[in-house]
């Protein structure tokens, strides 16, 4: 077995078997195909009532910093088969990646180390998870501008952050308050105020906000919490560590078929901090 330092998340051996989920996105324009004649007209400056803003991706400020390195980093690590891994291919996923400043999400003492493969210390004894897994994941959750996402686990905000490059609906939930404390007041200095965020034991759920189309959970937990599968659409899927904590858990892809049946897939070994419990 292959030992890869990896994740929040060591990563100890790679299968192969990405199969679900990493297709390529359909393009996001459809082809208007009626005759012209047939297509609605709308006056200049008068809006569409029946068309939907178009989703544009956030620019946070710090995006323009340290660009090189970001770059070299979805290059060499994220893209890269390297040491048997499975490259991370969808493009809106690497493009999320090079947009998403990391460093803006890591504390001082870390800055350097920001653009390396590897997860980073963020205090109270969590972790922002390794950018290779973060990566993985997102492709896994197979979204685009319409999903509604939610996150468990929300810890730095950086993962909540990548998602917000791919979809305007995006929840996340963390269980420890000074993380999200501080994971809120780093999202909104970068400017992402559309993700939605709550404090408290996500094992729960958002049940208002269900169902959601995808779901990830970042904390590794022994079985799937029963709430989040309810919250989840049928066409779903969550992706999860799920396993022993403090020691090797397998990253998996749980879907929901149209009729409500489920089916795991196990992707590879992977090591991330504990799923806990509010008392
Ligand atoms: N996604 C994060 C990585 C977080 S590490 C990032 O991008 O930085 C996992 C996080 O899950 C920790 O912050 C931990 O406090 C949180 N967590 C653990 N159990 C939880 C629970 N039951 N509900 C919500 N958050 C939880």
């Amino acid at each position: 077995m292959r030992l890869v330092v990896l994740g929040v998340v060591f990563v100890l051996a790679c299968s192969s078997s990405s199969s679900g989920g990493c297709a390529a996105r359909a393009p996001s324009g459809q082809v208007d195909e009626r005759p012209a004649r047939e297509q609605p007209v709308t006056a200049p400056g008068e809006s569409d009532a029946e068309t939907p803003a178009k989703f544009v991706p956030p620019t946070p400020p710090a995006m323009a910093e340290r660009v090189q390195e970001r770059h070299r980093l979805v290059r060499d690590s994220i893209q890269s088969s390297r040491g048997g891994r499975t490259p991370v291919r969808d493009p809106d996923v690497l493009r999320a990646m090079r947009d998403t400043p990391r460093h803006a999400f890591v504390p001082a003492s870390m800055q350097s180390h920001a653009y390396h493969d590897r997860p980073l210390s963020i205090g109270r004894g969590q972790t922002i998870s390794q950018p290779y897994i973060v990566a993985y994941m997102t492709e896994m959750l197979d979204i685009d501008e319409n999903s509604r996402v939610l996150e468990i686990g929300t810890g730095s905000g950086y993962q909540a952050a990548v998602l917000a490059h791919l979809t305007p609906h995006v929840w996340s939930i963390e269980i420890v308050e000074a993380l999200a404390e501080r994971a809120k007041r780093d999202l909104m200095s970068q400017g992402y105020d559309n993700i939605r965020l709550r404090t408290g034991d996500g094992y729960a759920g958002w049940p208002e906000e269900a169902p959601f189309d995808a779901i990830i959970i970042t904390a590794a937990a022994a079985e799937l919490p029963e709430p989040l599968w309810e919250q989840l659409a049928p066409g779903g899927r969550i992706v999860m560590p799920r396993g022993p904590q403090g020691a090797v858990q397998d990253l998996i892809v749980i879907h929901k078929d149209e009729d409500g049946a489920q089916r795991t897939e196990r992707h590879f070994p992977v090591r991330f901090v504990p799923f806990t419990r509010s008392e």
